[in-house]
């Protein structure tokens, strides 16, 4: 069996010898040999796991044990060699005596750490006779034949057995260091309660199934941990150059403008009316001119006492001018012979002197601040509408992260397909949900269709959506099934970093979070692994990414409002913390929100986020608390808008 793929060694391969008169007559005796293939099998979470290539049982025998030990060294080429079984003080044990005379080399340190570890354990382990050495480019050891002693001899040196076959292998000191290191960056783990950093890795690809991780090698972290992560990720991206129109809304300006004009930038009439000279006060006065708002109808005369002149709403008060009296205030004296115009108007009220008189520069005047750097663009319109008034046509702001959205999994069928699904199979929700809240929360995304869980297909089309996007969203294939792919192709086959890859919640436990350093300057690109499950996927969506999403582009405020309300119903906690999709609406009568479940809250069922405009940060259960009661007030994370009447209560559904 060869251990390399594409001329790459994937893994380390390894034979395990059972050396042990009983075993040979009856292979069901045999425990240290499974116990050693388990533990190897462990290691399929190192980047380079050690596979078991090879085992077999022979009896205390010298010449079977040289026999199976050369052939395995020199024909097969195995890294590792573990006999376990006669290493004893019996007269039958006969391993060490058999082995020995086959080693180029010894290795007295692998030997003295395997005796030291099981020393500690119990002064029994005296009695163990190991000896371990190379020959060719294997290295052997001899463990003892007992379950318990075997697995404790070779975990107390599994973690150098890499570096030492590397090196027997023809790599340096050094290249095998260097490599340490960059493995150690591809698949880190802060902790950030300690400031350590680990190494974890997924399940290799290339194995086989047998040989799969059985439990997550990653940390559960918590929720606030993983924000954190994410967060430390979302560097924001470049400032652009746009247009000031209504795609502005949603971003982030990068730079303060300031009003290079003032507004209004003539002294203006607030209404319709005819302009006075205050002091002139009630009386009928001649009509001599006409100043509706437009520069061609602009009366240019000085208004001299005893005058008045017409005006429309935005006209320019002409020189003059210290007032204007509205329409309303006004009576028609005489008109023009043939009836068209006004000749003069009785003035019935007294104004102040700049009374219905915009003057220049009183809404904005030159030189102000208009809009700062960090403002956002909102959708209520008011910063565009500042910008043009001032006449700003171009405005520096933070680019809008693109981002990629793709389904995998086998059995996941595009939901506009026309044709009816077949036994197993299920129409993709997420994707369409993922697609629907990018538009509504204005960041343009990319959609990559639906992968099937084939390791080549999505190592594609990961590859080829991450030259085109910022971030990717992938959901499906972060958990623990054979067919969970994300994790080792992320790492395995794009060199990823993986930062965290289980949260503690509920949903989203699985939620992986990745990220790629960019090429030529570009930034980081992040990816995010969501669970398949729709609700999983849609809640982790609004936790982790819509944050990240919103950082990248230059929020200051990049989670969304926590509010807080009232429980209608009572909830059965969970033992993780869980995000319990809700409605809140605020009762007018109480002075407070109010917050009603949208049912069963299995992950699966989509039917929870129907209607629902936020997430009930539930705590997780305790022996103390084992539920929430009506009326407990709890905080929520508000994902929709708060437009819901009052529900009534749900607690049917519940
Ligand atoms: P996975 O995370 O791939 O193990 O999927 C977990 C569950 O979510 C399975 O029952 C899948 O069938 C389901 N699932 C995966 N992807 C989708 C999707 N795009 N839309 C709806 N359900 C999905
Ligand atoms: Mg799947």
């Amino acid at each position: 069996m060869s251990n390399i793929v594409q001329g790459k060694p994937e893994y380390y391969s390894v034979g395990i010898l059972t050396v042990s008169d009983t075993c040979s007559q009856d292979s069901t005796k045999d425990r240290s040999g499974p116990v050693l293939k388990t533990l190897f099998a462990e290691t399929s979470q190192l980047k380079k796991p050690f596979y078991v290539v090879k085992t077999k049982i022979v009896k205390d025998d010298t010449f079977e044990v040289q026999k199976s030990v050369k052939d395995w060294c020199d024909v097969e080429n195995l890294d590792l060699v573990v006999t376990t079984g006669g290493t004893g003080f019996g007269v039958r044990d006969v391993t060490p005596e058999a082995v020995q005379p086959l080693f180029e080399k010894t290795c007295s340190g692998i030997t003295y750490a395997m005796i030291k570890a099981s020393l500690e354990k119990t002064e029994f382990a005296a009695l163990s006779r190991p000896v371990c050495g190379i020959r060719g480019n294997t290295i052997i050891l001899t463990v003892p034949g007992s379950p318990k002693g075997a697995r404790e001899n070779v975990q107390a040196i599994l973690n150098i057995l890499p570096h030492a076959i590397d090196l027997v292998r023809g790599e340096s000191g050094e290249n095998v260091h260097a490599q340490l290191r960059v493995e150690s960056h591809e698949c880190v783990h802060h902790d950030h309660k300690h400031g350590d950093k680990h190494q974890y890795s997924s399940t290799s690809l290339f194995g086989p199934v047998s040989q799969r991780q059985r439990k997550s090698p990653y940390p559960m972290i918590t929720v606030a941990e993983a924000v954190n992560i994410v967060a430390e990720h979302s560097n924001i991206l470049s400032p652009i150059k746009v247009p000031v129109d209504e795609n502005l809304i949603g971003m982030v300006l990068a730079e303060d403008v300031v009003a290079r004009q003032p507004v209004p930038g003539y002294r203006a009439s607030i209404l319709d009316g005819y302009s006075v000279i205050a002091n002139d006060g009630p009386g009928v006065y001649p009509v001599i001119g006409v100043s509706i708002a437009n520069t061609s109808h602009l009366s240019t005369n000085k208004l001299q006492p005893g005058q008045i002149a017409r005006i429309t709403t935005g006209g320019p008060v002409p020189p003059g001018a210290t007032a204007v009296v509205m329409v309303e205030d006004t009576t028609l004296v005489r008109a023009s012979e043939d009836g068209l115009q006004e000749e003069s108007v009785e003035i019935h009220v007294q104004v102040s002197d700049g009374a219905n008189i915009r003057e220049i520069g009183s809404d904005t005047s030159i030189g102000t601040i208009v809009a700062r750097k960090g403002e956002l663009f909102s959708a209520v319109g008011g910063e565009i509408g500042v910008l043009a008034s001032v006449g700003v046509k171009e405005v520096c702001v933070y680019r809008r992260p693109v981002f990629g959205v793709l389904s995998t999994g086998n059995e996941v069928i595009d939901h506009k397909s026309t044709s009816e699904l077949k036994y197993g199979q299920i129409f993709d929700s997420n994707r369409p949900t993922l697609l629907a809240i990018a538009k509504a929360t204005g960041f343009e995304v990319k959609d990559f269709g639906i992968v099937s869980d084939d390791a080549k297909e999505l190592e594609k089309r990961l590859k080829e959506a991450l030259t085109q996007v910022d971030v990717l969203v992938s959901t499906g294939g972060v958990s623990m099934g054979e067919l969970d792919l994300f994790k080792p192709t992320l790492q395995q086959s794009l060199g990823a970093t993986i930062h965290f890859g289980r949260v503690k919640m509920k949903p989203g436990k699985p939620t992986t979070f990745a990220t790629l350093p960019g090429t030529a300057g570009a930034p980081e690109k992040l990816i995010f692994g969501l669970p398949g499950n729709p609700a999983s996927a849609t809640v982790t969506f609004y936790l982790f990414v819509l944050p990240a999403l919103r950082k990248l582009a230059g929020y200051e405020n990049w989670n969304s409002p926590i509010l807080q309300a009232e429980l209608m119903d009572k909830i059965s906690l969970d033992p993780r913390p869980e995000y319990h999709r809700a409605v809140i609406s605020f009762d007018h009568s109480k002075g407070k929100f109010m917050a009603t479940s949208t049912g069963h809250q299995i992950s699966s069922r989509m039917l929870s986020l129907r209607n629902c405009n936020s997430l009930l940060k539930l705590p997780e259960r305790t022996d103390q608390c084992k539920e929430l009661d009506k009326g407990s007030v709890v905080d929520v994370i508000l994902i929709g808008k708060l437009n819901k009447t009052l529900q009534p209560s749900l607690k049917s559904k519940m």
